[in-house]
């Protein structure tokens, strides 16, 4: 088995009183998208800043492609956007890749042209970085990231500020370049639906925590499914319901099942209704959206105690 791409063992963070990162284990595989999710504090800048060595960790080891993150042969090997897409304002595109290119030590000048042409720059090549939109900052900001091809691409909230079509294309590319090049991607954001889009895998982090992992294929298996029909005679419906072993309730004009067997046999829920003389006269499964999964992933529900939070004192440990 080849080594991973990156590897932290019990990495722990604390400024001050804040408990930024605490005790986390990770594994990424080479040419794996790696998605960080996490609310805001959740720790995912603080964890990639130690990944790329910008930050010490208060505890626990990191090996960045078997070595440290501040070692100087891992930093060339290493594409990086961190916080706000910056860029020189006064300077144009192609002259902002041009300085990137130097700063890399890339020797093909056509490295240049091609990232251009790579994210579809073409138009925007001599236009000042300071008046470009939102959406191609973050495309030259991602274009600089990957102008020397790095082994591993850590980019944080990389799709913030594109439209629906620059998500699709940086997907696209992330794509490209893992299957093509190898290259493995640790990336983070606070969107659950955009993270499924882009990645292989998923961890949540919470409260300077890893919550859970999980490939982004199994992400529908995991959301809930529930029940919702109308009738003509609700509370009825809901008490027939009941005697048949799916528990309803009344909410703004519908009545819901939140079970998931009833989700699953909407048919037997509608064979009872008709035995019981209310024939639903509608009824939809309802798929839980991504970020309600998420929510109830990082909000246990009441009497569950919560995770730690980041402003609980390091001596807590
Ligand atoms: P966001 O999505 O808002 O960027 P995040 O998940 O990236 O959030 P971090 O920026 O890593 O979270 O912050 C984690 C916690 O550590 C927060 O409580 C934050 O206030 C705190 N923190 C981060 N950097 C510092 C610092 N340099 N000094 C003090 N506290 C910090």
């Amino acid at each position: 088995m080849t080594a991973p791409a990156l590897r932290l063992r019990g990495v722990s963070k604390h400024y001050g009183p804040v408990r930024a990162v605490h005790a986390v284990d990770l594994e990424v595989g080479t040419g794996e998208i790696y998605a960080l999710l996490g609310l805001n504090g959740a720790g995912k800048t603080t964890l990639m800043r130690m990944v790329l060595g910008m930050v010490r960790p208060g505890a626990g080891s990191i090996a960045v492609l078997g070595r440290g993150p501040r070692d100087r042969s891992t930093r060339a090997q290493v594409g990086y956007l961190v916080a706000a897409a910056a860029a020189y304002p006064e300077l144009t595109v192609r002259e902002n890749l041009e300085v990137a290119r130097r700063l890399r030590r890339v020797r093909t000048s056509a490295a240049v042209p091609d990232a251009v042409e790579l994210f579809g720059l073409g138009e925007y090549a001599d236009r000042r970085a300071r008046d470009l939109s939102q959406g191609n900052r973050q495309r030259l900001a991602l274009a600089r990231a990957m102008l020397h091809r790095p082994a591993l691409l850590v980019l944080d909230e990389p799709v913030n500020g594109l439209d629906p079509a620059g998500v699709a294309e940086v997907r696209a590319l992330l794509g490209d370049l893992a299957r093509e090049h190898g290259t493995t991607v640790l990336l983070s954001s606070h969107l659950l639906g955009e993270v499924a889009r882009l990645a292989t895998r998923i961890g949540v982090l919470h409260r300077g925590r890893l919550l859970e992992e999980f490939p982004a294929r199994d992400l529908p298996e995991r959301v809930r499914h529930h029940l919702e029909l109308t009738t003509r005679d609700d509370d009825r419906a809901v008490a027939v319901l009941a005697a048949a072993g799916f528990p309803a309730h009344r909410r703004a004009g519908a009545v819901v099942l939140t079970g998931e067997r009833a989700a699953r046999r909407p048919d037997d829920v509608a064979t009872a209704l008709v035995r019981g003389g209310v024939a639903p006269t509608g009824l939809t499964v309802v798929r839980e959206d991504l970020e309600g999964y998420f929510l109830r992933l990082v909000r246990p529900p009441a009497g569950q105690v919560p995770a730690p939070g980041p402003q609980e004192r390091a001596r807590d440990r």
